[in-house]
C-alpha cells in the first residue's frame, strides 16, 4: 500500500516531488537504454538487467499511480488492450471468469473469441445486477471477475464493493477497468478490488498522443508475479518516450478530469431537455439507473464521458456528428480536445449499444461552444 503523506493532487503534480540526485532536474528523465552495465563480479547489483523486464522512465509514472490508485506496484503497458489480456493470460486454461456483457467492444471481442480458443471458459454477465453475478458464480472454478465502472458506452454501473465481497466469498479475484472513472473519482482497490486497470490511452495521458496501458495491484502475490511474467515474456511494454509522456500528462490529471467531469455534467442537464434527444445516458443525472452505486463510489463528479440517443434515430445521430464544428468526428475518448462518435458504426452487428446513440467525451474547450455546437448538429439533422 501506499505511504505517501500527500494528498492526491499533490502527488500527481509533483510527479511525487522528483528531484534528479545528480543534476537537481525537477522532471524525471528519459532513459532510451535497452541494456545496463554487468558490475566486474559478474552480478547486476543495481537491478536492471534489459529494458523489456526493467526501465527507470516506467519508476515515476509507476510509481505515481501506485500512490494514486492505493496499490502495491504498477506495470505499464503498451497498450490498455495488452494490459487488460495480461490479466486473463496469466490464469490457467480452464479457469472459469465473469465478464459483463456491457464492456469495451475490443475486449470482449477478444475474450470470446481468442480467450476462449486459448482455453478460458468466459462467462458474459450483467455485473450491474449482484444477484446475478452471485447465482454466475461457480465457488473453486470462477478464478476472475472481470468488471468496467462506468461501462463503454453505456455508463452502466457496476458495485465495486458488493462484487469484491462476492468474489472473495468464491475464492476469486475482482479486477476493475476504471479508465472513465480515474484515480480521480474512483479508487476500486479501497473499495476491496485485487487489480485496476486503465487504458493510459485515455485521462491519464490525456493528450490522444500516446497507446498505453496501466495494471495496479493490491498486494504483491503469486498472481501480480504471473501477471508480471506473462508482460516480460510477451513483451508487452511501454516505450520509453511514451511513459515519459504519460507522466507529463499525469501532472495536470486532476485539473484536466475535474473541469471535463463537471461540464459533462452540466451538458448532460442541458442535453436532457434537448427537443432532438430522447435520453442521455451519464451516472451523474439522478434519474441514471446506476446512480446511487455511482454517488456511493465515485468521489466528486461522475466523468467526462455521456452519450445521448437521437429522437430521429440511426440516419439522424450520424447526421448531427457530421454537423459538428467544434467536436471531433473519432473515436477514442479522454483527450483535450471534444470527440464525438456514431458508436454503433465501429463496434458493428454483435454490438449492444442502440443505432442512434453518440457518445460525447468532453475536452476543455468553453462549456458553451461545445452545447452550442451539438445544439445546432442536432437541430440541422433533426
Ligand atoms: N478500456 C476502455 C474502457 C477503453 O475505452 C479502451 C479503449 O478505448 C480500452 C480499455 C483499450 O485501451 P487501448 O486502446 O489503450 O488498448
Amino acid at each position: 500500500m501506499s505511504d505517501h503523506p500527500h494528498r492526491p493532487e499533490t502527488i500527481a503534480a509533483s510527479a511525487l516531488g522528483y528531484e534528479d540526485a545528480a543534476s537537481g532536474a525537477i522532471i524525471p528523465p528519459i532513459h532510451p537504454s535497452t541494456t545496463y552495465i554487468r558490475d566486474p563480479d559478474n552480478a547486476y547489483s543495481r537491478g536492471r538487467v534489459y529494458a523489456r523486464a526493467d526501465n527507470p522512465t516506467f519508476d515515476t509514472p509507476a510509481r505515481t499511480l501506485s500512490a494514486l490508485e492505493n496499490g502495491a506496484d504498477t506495470l505499464l503497458f503498451a497498450s490498455g488492450m495488452a494490459a487488460a489480456t495480461a490479466v486473463f493470460m496469466a490464469l490457467d486454461p480452464g479457469d472459469h471468469v465473469l465478464v459483463p456483457d456491457e464492456m469495451y467492444w475490443a475486449l470482449r471481442n477478444w475474450l470470446h473469441g481468442p480467450a476462449t480458443r486459448w482455453g478460458l471458459r468466459v462467462e458474459g454477465v450483467d455485473t450491474s445486477d449482484t444477484d446475478a453475478v452471485r447465482a454466475s458464480l461457480r465457488p473453486g472454478e470462477t478464478r476472475l471477475i472481470w468488471i468496467e465502472t462506468p461501462a463503454n458506452p453505456l455508463w452502466t454501473i457496476t458495485d465495486i464493493m458488493a462484487l469484491a465481497e462476492l468474489a472473495h466469498e468464491a475464492g476469486a479475484w475482482l479486477a476493475v477497468d476504471s479508465t472513465v472513472a480515474t484515480p480521480v473519482h474512483c479508487r476500486p482497490l479501497d473499495l476491496g478490488a485485487d487489480i485496476v486497470m486503465h487504458s493510459a490511452t485515455k485521462y491519464l495521458n490525456g493528450h490522444s498522443d500516446v497507446i498505453a496501458g496501466t495494471l495496479t495491484t493490491a498486494r504483491m502475490d503469486e498472481q501480480w508475479a504471473r501477471i508480471k511474467a506473462v508482460q516480460t515474456q510477451q513483451g508487452g511494454i511501454l516505450g520509453s518516450f511514451e511513459a515519459w509522456l504519460l507522466q507529463r500528462g499525469l501532472r495536470t490529471l486532476f485539473a484536466r478530469v475535474r473541469w471535463q467531469s463537471a461540464a459533462a455534467q452540466s451538458l448532460a442537464e442541458r442535453l436532457s431537455a434537448h427537443p432532438a434527444v430522447s435520453e442521455v445516458l451519464y451516472p451523474g443525472l439522478p434519474g441514471f439507473r446506476g446512480h446511487g452505486v455511482a454517488a456511493r463510489q465515485m468521489t466528486g463528479g461522475f466523468g467526462g464521458m455521456l452519450s445521448i440517443r437521437v429522437k430521429s434515430g440511426r440516419q439522424a445521430a450520424i447526421a448531427a456528428a457530421a454537423n459538428v464544428g467544434i467536436w471531433r468526428r473519432a473515436t477514442s475518448l479522454g483527450g483535450v480536445e471534444s470527440l464525438i462518435e456514431h458508436r454503433a458504426s465501429i463496434e458493428g452487428p454483435t454490438s449492444p449499444v442502440p443505432d442512434d446513440l453518440l457518445r460525447l467525451s468532453v475536452g476543455l474547450e468553453s462549456l458553451d461552444d461545445l452545447f452550442e455546437d451539438l445544439d445546432q448538429a442536432l437541430r440541422r439533422a433533426d
